[in-house]
């Protein structure tokens, strides 16, 4: 199995996920908190309606007698005359019709004398038995045995007489639905009992069955002024859909509360957050590397130059095309640190390809963001210069919707002043008009591929390719065929005089050592081929000119002078240092690096921080924790081992997959899904593992394994799981890849 197949296979495993046990150990102790929370709720708010019932069912009666003891005492005042037993006056049976009439409470009223067995009502004498004593309160309520009997309520003034209502049923109708608004629902079966402090039954209203109530939905309540206490009693079942109605608005909130917080965990541990924040780690950890795509001349075959094209070479996936990340960039403005990045790297990795072939150039691809930043222009000088790619073999790529914006085409006048140049990418696609281009001076226009695919397919578009074509010949600008893909196309293209073709063709975007080793077999074919023209020449001839050779020493004499002294006395200062209570081995300090170099090539310092940013593109030295370009300051830097420094390394390199792959067997690094907080990473091994196998397997000290895995970690073969830690021999994870 090749590498590649065994990559792949490793690729397929999902590196991380929360660990199911302890998730639905989560869900479940959530689960039982939501049901604790449920339990206490109902309870708490069953009693709690069932008691605010009774004191509701308590106020409504008592405001009841309010009203019936004034009028009461109204009828006293009114009747004043006095009369004999048995003879009741014209005017008295007058009164108590009129007061009978107008009362909303009672039925009839009467009046009499304590003790007697008769009074007088609205119609004359009646027979009742009136009380001799009266309780100590203005109002006392009675009622006879019989069924149908009317609660009679009396009130004795302060003469011997007692006033005497006869309560009408409907004084009390609105009680239960009172009751019922307080429980909050209309459908309950709810009934109140009205009775007397010494026990006596006075009123039932409600559900006049007997309902099921267990002890804690009887409420009673008892009333300070009147002989009257109050009995709620609520059937349980009809309260519980209002009451679990309760529970769930307290109980939901929750449970999505949590499911948002494991979502999030699992968002953030098994994708490791939203692609935003994984390009800015990746940003942060300088994980964008230039590619290059060449540009090569129709008539000539040469290589012109060549379109800089970014790539994520994410630790875990391997090299990832923008069409995943550009867009997010862009949107989220990491497009700047990400273009400086690449333009920073591509300037000094493609300097001695640019210095040996002047009239090369190399296209970046420019965003309307990178123009408007303050200081763009500035930053472009900085990277390109003299030493790395000078100004004139820089082409600078906007696309035409860009342009449109006015903010854009000011920053691109001022860059176009400065004399940088400019090419219009994806030409065809926007809203171009002559004038754009007669003002925005373009130097090269890029045909879009979706015209060039016009060729083969023979689409309507294919006349808006040769008017695009026309247009550029009129307009005296050189054209670059993005796309170019068939034999056909190049044909139709080169048939038609476009200058440039760019396309799978020719060749795919490659990382630069490919880039540099196209040019070189393009230059072999070259010089073995005959020079045909056309596609043969495209596909085999590179420039004459060009020095491959020179291209792919990356480092002149005295620089690898430099690279070698380094490690050798009166070098560079290379120890342990601790910085925040870490340790970092083998480093040394920045700026102490650049007066070293400006000291030993009589060089400015500023010269001296170029000459150790080309190392660092290079791969020659590394910051500790790849977060930082060589910077005249107090940061912490590696020389990164020579190159064939560790091939010896390779066959433990390729043991260590084989044991990887082996995984399980008696001599495989065991391989597992390990827990850790909540997460749980697929497929790892923990560093003291991989020490043991290595210790067990080339027998060799515990340190000397150490050594040897953190080379290996240098060389991507060991990856730690999150890719932010140091090798250590503990029970820290790691993947090999
Ligand atoms: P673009 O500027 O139009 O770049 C050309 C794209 O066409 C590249 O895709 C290239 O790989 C692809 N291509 C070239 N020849 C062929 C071909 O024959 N057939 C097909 N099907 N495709 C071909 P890539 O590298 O995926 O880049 C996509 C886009 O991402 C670029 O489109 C550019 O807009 C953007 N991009 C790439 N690098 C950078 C960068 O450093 N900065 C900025 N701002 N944008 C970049
Ligand atoms: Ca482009
Ligand atoms: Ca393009």
């Amino acid at each position: 199995m090749s590498d590649y197949a065994f990559d792949q296979r490793l690729g397929d495993v999902q590196p991380f996920s929360l660990a199911g046990g302890r998730v639905i150990g989560v869900w479940l102790f959530v689960s039982l908190l939501g049901l604790v929370i449920a339990a206490a709720s109902l309870w708490f708010n069953q009693r709690d309606v069932s008691q605010r019932s009774a004191a509701a069912a308590l106020a409504f009666v008592e405001a009841r007698l309010d009203a019936l003891d004034g009028e009461l005492a109204q009828l006293a005042n009114e009747a004043s005359e006095d009369f004999s037993f048995g003879v009741c006056p014209p005017t008295l049976t007058a009164l108590l019709v009129r007061a009978s009439v107008r009362s909303m409470l009672a039925q009839q009223f009467a009046v009499g004398y304590r003790g007697v067995n008769s009074a007088c009502g609205p119609e004359g004498v009646i027979a009742m038995t009136l009380p001799a004593q009266q309780l100590n309160m203005s109002l006392s309520l009675n009622r006879a045995d019989e069924p149908d009997a009317p609660i009679m309520a009396s009130r004795n003034d302060s003469a011997s007489r007692v006033q005497i209502a006869a309560l009408d049923a409907r004084a009390f109708s609105d009680l239960i639905e009172g009751v019922r608004r307080t429980l909050g629902t209309s459908s309950t079966d709810v009934r109140v009992l009205l009775s007397s402090k010494a026990g006596k039954r006075l009123a039932i209203f409600g559900t006049q069955e007997s309902v099921a109530t267990p002890p804690w939905l009887r409420t009673m309540a008892t009333s300070g002024r009147y002989d009257v206490v109050i009995e709620v009693d609520i059937e349980p079942n009809s309260l519980q859909t209002t009451a679990w109605l309760r529970t769930l608005a307290i109980v939901l909130p929750l449970w999505l509360a949590t499911f948002l917080c494991v979502a999030w965990a699992w968002r953030n541990t098994t994708r490791r957050g939203r692609l935003r924040n994984r390009i800015s780690v990746g940003l942060r950890k300088r994980q964008f590397e230039p590619f290059v795509q060449p540009i090569v001349d129709f008539a000539t075959g040469k290589c012109v130059g060549g379109e800089v094209l970014m790539r994520w070479n994410h630790p875990h996936r391997g090299i990832i095309a923008p069409g995943e990340f550009i867009e997010e960039a862009e949107r989220s403005g990491l497009i700047l640190g990400m273009a400086d990045l690449v333009m920073g790297l591509a300037a000094h990795r493609l300097a001695p390809i640019a210095k040996a072939n002047p009239e090369m150039y190399f296209s970046f691809n420019v965003t309307p963001l990178q123009l408007q930043h303050a200081g763009f222009g500035f930053r472009l000088s900085e990277i390109f210069h003299a030493n790395t790619i000078a100004p004139h073999q820089v082409l600078l790529e906007l696309t035409e919707r860009d342009c449109v914006d006015a903010a854009t085409s000011n920053a691109l006048s001022l860059l176009k002043q400065a004399g940088w140049r400019i090419a219009l990418d994806d030409f065809g696609t926007g809203q171009s008009s002559l004038a754009v281009l007669e003002e925005m001076q373009v130097d090269r226009i890029k045909i879009d591929r979706a015209f060039v695919s016009t060729i083969d397919t023979e689409t309507v578009r294919r006349p808006v390719l040769d008017a695009i074509i026309a247009l550029a010949q009129q307009l005296n600008l050189k054209l670059i065929a993005e796309g170019v893909e068939t034999r056909s196309q190049w044909k139709y293209l080169e048939g038609r005089g476009v200058e440039y073709a760019q396309g799978y063709l020719i060749s795919r975007p490659l990382a630069i050592p490919g880039f540099l080793k196209w040019l070189a077999d393009q230059q072999a074919n070259a010089n073995g081929a005959s020079n045909n023209r056309g596609v043969d020449a495209a596909e085999n001839s590179v420039p004459s000119a060009l020095s491959v050779a020179t291209a792919a020493g990356t480092l002149d004499d005295a620089t690898q002078q430099l690279l070698h002294n380094a490690h050798t006395p009166g070098g560079l200062d290379i120890r342990d240092r601790v910085f925040h209570l870490r340790t970092y081995r083998d480093c040394f300090v920045g700026a102490e690096a650049v007066e070293w170099i400006a000291q030993t090539q009589d060089v400015s310092r500023e010269q001296a921080v170029v000459i150790g940013q080309r190392l660092l593109a290079l791969g020659h030295i590394r910051h500790v924790a790849d977060e930082h370009d060589f910077e005249d300051a107090n940061l912490f830097y590696r020389l990164a081992p020579p190159a064939d420094d560790s091939t010896w390394l390779l066959p433990v390199a390729n043991d260590l997959k084989f044991a990887i792959r082996g995984a399980g067997g008696a001599e495989g690094v065991p391989l597992a899904d390990h827990r850790r907080g909540i997460v749980c990473h697929h497929r790892s091994v923990t560093g003291a593992q991989i020490v043991d196998w290595m210790e067990a397997t080339y027998s060799v000290p515990r340190a000397t394994a150490t050594q040897w895995i953190t080379q290996l970690m240098r060389q991507g073969v060991v990856r730690h799981v999150y890719d932010d830690q140091p090798f250590r021999d503990d029970r820290t994870l790691y993947r090999v890849i």
